[in-house]
């Protein structure tokens, strides 16, 4: 897309895909006016790409290492990982009933990915800092029956 050169001719408002109104610059030789003017409508302002950026960045430093997530999946949890033709990884993890699926070039990688993918779907916030649930009870002894063993009779 050529870059559009000459004065500012006219800088109307126009509202962008978040709401808020920005300033369009229409500049005297814009061959794509039409296409910058809808790709400028269909994004958001500048400040809220801002304010989206830095959200997005402490979602970021607030997700599990890759040890915590691992360590933060039930047990039972199981990963199946394939190689696929193209070199990638395609991955399934099944926790709990639920299972979330996604693919990587790395295999380390994408069992993390998968194991935030899960927790972020199905996992219950502080399920980690939970104690861990009581032992079972052992079974109860066998109560031995009444009736004697039937006698082996020779044949
Ligand atoms: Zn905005």
């Amino acid at each position: 897309m050529a870059l559009p050169s000459g004065e500012i001719v006219s800088r109307p408002m126009v509202v962008r895909a978040c709401g808020h109104e920005q300033e369009f610059q229409y500049y005297a030789v814009d061959k794509y006016r039409a296409q910058r003017l809808a790709k400028f409508q269909k994004t958001r302002c500048s400040v809220c790409v801002e304010k989206l950026n830095e959200e997005q960045q402490k979602a970021a430093a607030a997700a599990p290492s890759k040890g915590e997530a691992l360590a933060m999946l039930p047990l039972g949890t199981q990963i199946t990982l394939t190689r696929k033709p193209d070199g990638n990884w395609a991955g399934t993890m099944t926790s709990d009933g639920k299972t979330v699926e996604s693919t990587g070039e790395g295999a380390q990688g994408l069992t993390v990915a998968l194991a935030r993918l899960w927790l972020s779907t199905h996992g219950t916030p502080g399920l980690a800092l939970k104690p861990p649930a009581p032992a079972a009870k052992p079974a109860p002894k066998p109560v031995p029956t009444a009736r004697p063993a039937p006698t082996l009779r020779p044949r």
